[in-house]
């Protein structure tokens, strides 16, 4: 009698096993994808995947990166008018949500980034470049920029260039080159940033802070989630635990993508 139950005991552990391993081969793939978000048509974002064009520098080495890793990245894709009125598709690689680090409230970043962008659609407001995720520091300096956190945005860099200005208040060089007549902002130019206008007002009304706000450098092109003189975030992972397969994403190109640049 014992030897029977011993047997049964035997086949119903062979059969639960056996179960697992059909749910397992029974289930369709796609249970496990992870759809994309869609905000609205033409206005979406997605995880990034392993054959999605990297390019890494020396500061986002696979084995050393505590901060962000490609399933903290979203690839957003939308539509915006181009200067000459057309409609463009956009791609653009975001932070997923980020903590504020003071009231420790997250925010869902990408899909505020898509309302913007969105916001911008509508109103016609005309842009060329634009690139977000970086993973770099801020200028000459040993400070994460919030590009590398995928929290700063960069817009028509070439009419809002970055300005770096001396203690006398003159301007020793702008960001990119040669661009010292972006430095008066009376001046009437399609893709200019201005206080007040549809683009700095889709930003700051979301409370991302402008880099055209700022004494020095004055970064026309800049928006960040999170004000300059905030904590900056604490690293999220442990050194020796980087997954080599989850690097981190830089260098988006994009038919409206800007190169990334340096500075804030
Ligand atoms: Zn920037």
């Amino acid at each position: 009698m014992a030897k029977v139950l011993k047997v049964t005991k035997i086949a119903s552990k062979m059969l639960i096993a056996l179960g697992f391993v059909l749910i397992i081969f029974l289930t369709p793939l796609n249970v496990f994808a992870v759809e994309p978000f869609v905000l609205s048509d033409g206005f979406s974002f997605e995880d990034i995947s392993e054959d999605f064009e990297l390019s890494i520098d020396e500061k986002s080495n696979f084995d050393d990166n505590i901060y962000i890793r490609r399933k903290d990245l979203r690839l957003l894709k939308f539509k915006c008018f181009g200067f000459d009125g057309e409609i463009y598709n956009g791609e653009l690689v975001v932070a997923y949500e980020a903590t504020n680090p003071i009231t420790k409230e997250v925010t869902n970043v990408s899909k505020e980034v898509l309302e913007i962008l969105k916001e911008l659609f509508e109103k016609e407001y005309p842009i060329d470049k634009i690139s977000c995720f970086y993973f770099r520091n801020i200028g000459e300096t040993d400070r994460l920029s919030q590009h590398a956190y995928g929290l700063a945005i960069d817009i028509n860099y070439n009419k809002n260039p970055c300005l770096i200005i001396d203690e006398n208040g003159e301007i020793l060089r702008t960001i990119p080159k040669d661009l010292e007549k972006y430095a008066d902002r009376t001046l009437e130019e399609k893709g200019m940033i201005k206080i007040g206008d549809d683009c700095y007002n889709a930003f700051t009304k979301r409370f991302w802070e402008w880099g055209g706000s700022w004494d020095n450098p004055k970064d026309f092109m800049h928006f960040q989630k999170f004000p300059s003189d905030y904590p900056k975030p604490e690293p999220k992972y442990k050194k020796t635990t980087v997954d080599p397969k989850d690097p981190i994403a830089i260098d988006p190109k994009y038919p409206i993508i800007i190169e990334p640049i340096e500075e804030d």
